[in-house]
């Protein structure tokens, strides 16, 4: 009796360890100000001390990353033809080594604690050109900017929303740089983004062996180094789909496809929406109407429902429209449920994604764009 209570406990904290394991870069701001003190860094201000910093990092070939427990990680056939040639060993310490200005070796790892964060060596490709690129943007701008993605494992890109299949961020050519206070007047606005283009531009055109790609993303900036200028922006969705029959939701652009998803809807599944309280999806077109960042369902995007043929048929049948509508992601808490919510139509009438999905839809989708609804 005793060992079987011993048992159940003794998993159960494995899989509390195994767990915050995989999530441990979340002390790292606890961490990083204690490396400092040991070692005493300074953090790099030129070409040479930053090139210094990428040499004391052991390099090691794919071949031997292919060794270790990392080879997981490349489970897309598609990038093994072609993969980085040389490849950063990062210790646990390491991690914390300034390498261009405040910018840490860790600020350019694989961020994703799910698929490359373990306690032990890190493997990344980084080239030294985009640590050059992002001193000289530095320079430039005259303040400190933060990384939003630096390296990426195959399977970690496969999961980065909007990340492109053989992205520059595999070889670690590429950054995505969220735009802080850069022009320093106390607000973060379209003005920071621009002076950042603005310096991206001028180093494009004065260093032509760091020259590479600028795409303008929501809430990022993606810079690269590969060789050839190339611009361009993320393409919003102007019109929505949703097939109630066929369970499926897809965001159109100039009438080309740009995604679908799988959904779930109202769990009374016969007919449009009629009245309050009637647990159906509404049917007929719509407008995105407005979104909320805390819902009590992660995100929503508001759908204009009831319109007034909506609001006259119920009232013909004596009843109220309800609305409140929407286009959303999990219960807050079930998040962890993923696709495993589309088993069955859960929702009191909106449609439901996953958070990562909603995240995606959110970032698409502007407010006023039109939406379908089709039995
Ligand atoms: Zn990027």
């Amino acid at each position: 009796m005793l060992n079987k209570k011993v048992l159940i406990l003794t998993s159960i904290l494995i899989a509390i360890f195994l767990e915050v394991y995989h999530y441990l870069w979340i002390l790292d701001p606890v961490i990083a100000p204690f490396y400092d003190v040991v070692t005493q860094q300074i953090p790099p201000r030129n070409e040479a001390q930053i090139l210094k910093i990428y040499h004391s990092f052991p390099k090691t070939t794919f071949t031997e990353v292919l060794k270790t427990d990392f080879g997981k990680f490349y489970g897309d056939k598609k990038h093994l033809p072609n993969p980085p040639d040389k490849f950063l060993k990062i210790n646990w310490f390491d991690r914390y080594k300034y390498v261009v200005g405040n910018i840490r070796i860790s600020n350019l790892l694989c961020q994703d604690g799910r698929f490359c964060y373990t306690l032990k060596t890190q493997y990344a490709a980084i080239d030294p050109k985009i640590l050059v690129k992002l001193h000289l943007l530095l320079v430039e701008l005259k303040k400190s900017i933060s990384i939003n993605s630096g390296y990426r494992t195959p399977q970690h890109n496969i999961q980065t929303n909007g990340a492109a299949e053989g992205s520059y961020h595999l070889y670690g050519k590429a950054v995505d740089i969220s735009f802080g206070d850069v022009d320093g007047n106390g607000e973060i606005n379209g003005a920071d983004k621009k002076k950042i283009k603005e310096a991206i531009e001028k180093i494009d055109v004065k260093y032509p062996e760091l020259c590479g790609g600028m795409g303008d993303y929501q809430s990022s900036l993606h810079i690269d180094t590969r060789g050839i200028k190339s611009r361009w922006a993320e393409t919003k969705a102007d019109r929505i789909l949703v097939e109630k029959e066929i369970r499926r939701l897809t965001l159109f652009h100039d009438g080309q496809v740009l995604k679908t998803y799988r959904v779930a809807l109202g769990h009374n599944t016969t007919g449009p929406k009629q009245c309050e309280g009637d647990s159906k999806t509404p049917e007929g077109i719509y407008t995105i109407s407005g979104r909320n960042e805390r819902s009590q369902f992660y995100r929503s995007l508001r759908i204009s429902y009831p319109n007034v043929a909506d609001s006259v048929a119920a009232t013909k049948q004596g009843c109220k429209p309800g609305g409140d509508i929407m286009i959303h992601g999990l219960p807050n808490g079930f998040g962890w449920m993923g696709k495993f919510h589309y088993v069955r139509d859960w929702t009191n009438g909106c449609i439901a994604v996953t958070n990562s999905e909603i995240e995606e839809v959110w970032r698409l989708v502007p407010d006023g764009a039109r939406i379908e609804i089709r039995p």
